[in-house]
């Protein structure tokens, strides 16, 4: 198991039996995209005695480098899936984190200081190691069918339910789902296919993600630099994943160029600044992103519920997609039970409201963090703010640098969203 290279895998397609018959099949579920949001989903359904039909318009899982961080609360709905167990052994374990500013530690946070916790703060991994193991816990499950290279391209609303039409490569069919649930990331196209929208903020910076293999003793935890030596007036951030495979994040502001700073010989000069000239290493992924903090106003639209990157994204700094994700909903559709499992301030995923009244939204219930170390004060105290879970959280931080950085509980908390 530990062998499988999940860049690699890919799936077979299969001719689906609707396109030999007239009729439309009816399912009781039909969940849009085999990412990590969609695979949790038909594992919890399953788990409740509902079946899914997943269609993925891919045939692969999750290549390079994206999701690595997954919280403890994460990994509790895991486990209640099967799976935690198989992400904790793989993953990299931490509750410890530091900032630095320049070159110096201005504060560190443990995320569990109390012993007899089940599973860490977090873990991180890799997310083609998440999609794989959900992946194969999906095949195990004979409630959960999974059909790869099927496109959906069009839905149509329906007093009792959803008319799906899916693209295949020997030609289009159509099924009716009593529900829909839209998991197909964060550009959705059932969103769009529903004329709906999300709302929010996308941020004018970039930064340079290096996934590099380089045996090391650091110990696993986060490390957040503003304005370090080997890389001023920009943010960096370090994290250990499995197989010796490190990740920097280098901000690199709005100007920089996407295609140039690819390069090797632009990323390695930053990464022999950080870790040393005698330091060995490969580079095993490197990418640009950007980040946007969007979300729909509402996750339900009829019999059509939306989940995952496709109901809201977070910045990458709150490592919180599928960390937020995979718990935004547990719903049974067939009994219309609707609960909010996690602690993120996310409208969870309820009924939509009347018409004119504002969605609930729920606040932060999380007290305020254990610290080893005072609040930093520098570079001055008006960067500084106490939000709902009563971590200081950069307000008014120089142009160049995120807002969603400084936050120990970024992902629990709403100023970052
Ligand atoms: C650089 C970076 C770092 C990140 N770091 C973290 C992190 O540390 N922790 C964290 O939790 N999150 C992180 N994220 C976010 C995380 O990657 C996403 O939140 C996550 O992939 C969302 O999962 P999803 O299942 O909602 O959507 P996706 O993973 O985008 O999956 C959507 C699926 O839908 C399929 N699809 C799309 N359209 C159709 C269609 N018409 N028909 C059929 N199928 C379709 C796609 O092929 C895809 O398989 C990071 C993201 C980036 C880019």
């Amino acid at each position: 198991m530990g062998d499988i290279n999940y860049q690699q895998v890919e799936f077979a397609y299969a001719r689906p039996a609707e396109l030999d018959s007239d009729a439309v099949a009816r399912h009781p579920v039909v969940i849009v995209g085999a990412g990590p949001v969609g695979l949790s989903t038909a594992l919890d359904l399953a788990r409740q005695g509902i079946s899914t039909l997943v269609l993925d318009d891919d045939c692969r899982l999750s290549t390079g480098s994206r999701a690595i961080c997954f919280a403890k609360r994460t990994l509790d709905i895991w486990d209640r899936l099967g799976v935690g167990q198989r992400m904790v052994d793989k993953g990299v374990s931490w509750n410890v984190g530091k900032v630095f500013f320049r070159d110096e530690e201005i504060w560190r946070f443990d995320l569990l200081p109390e012993a007899g916790h089940r599973r860490p703060a977090f873990i991180n991994l890799q997310q083609y190691y998440v999609e794989g193991y959900l992946q194969e816990a999906v095949a195990a499950e004979p409630l959960v069918q999974t059909r790869w290279r099927h496109r959906v391209s069009a839905v149509e609303p329906v007093a009792d339910g959803v008319i799906v039409t899916v693209d295949t490569p020997d030609g289009a069919y159509r099924l009716h789902a009593d529900h829909l649930i839209a998991c197909d990331g964060a550009r959705s196209p059932v969103r769009k296919m529903l004329g709906q929208e999300s709302h929010g903020r996308s941020f004018r910076d970039r930064f340079l993600i290096a996934d590099i293999r380089m045996t090391a003793d650091f110990p696993p935890e986060r490390w957040f630099w503003f304005d370090p030596p080997f890389h001023p007036n920009q943010s960096v951030l370090l994290h250990r994943q499995p197989d010796n495979v490190w990740r920097v994040d280098f901000q690199l502001g709005w100007d920089a160029d996407p295609v140039e700073e690819v390069k090797p010989e632009r990323v390695l000069p930053r990464l022999r600044a950080l870790f040393g000239d005698a330091a060995e290493f490969t580079l095993e992924w490197v990418s640009i992103y950007t980040f946007s903090c969007l979300r729909m106003d509402h996750f339900r639209q009829g019999r059509v519920l939306f989940a995952g990157d496709a109901a809201h994204g977070v910045s990458p700094f709150a490592r919180a997609g599928p960390t937020a994700a995979c718990r935004t909903p547990r719903t049974s559709p067939g009994s219309s039970r609707w609960c909010c499992a996690g602690t993120r301030p996310t409208p969870c995923w309820i009924p939509t409201p009347p018409s004119g009244s504002t969605p609930p939204t729920r606040t932060c219930s999380i007290p305020p963090g254990p610290r080893t170390s005072s609040p930093p004060r520098a570079p001055s105290a008006r960067h500084f703010a106490t939000p709902c879970c009563g971590s200081p959280v950069i307000t008014a931080l120089p142009a160049a640098w995120s807002t969603a950085a400084g936050c120990p509980y970024p992902q629990r908390c709403m100023d970052h969203r």
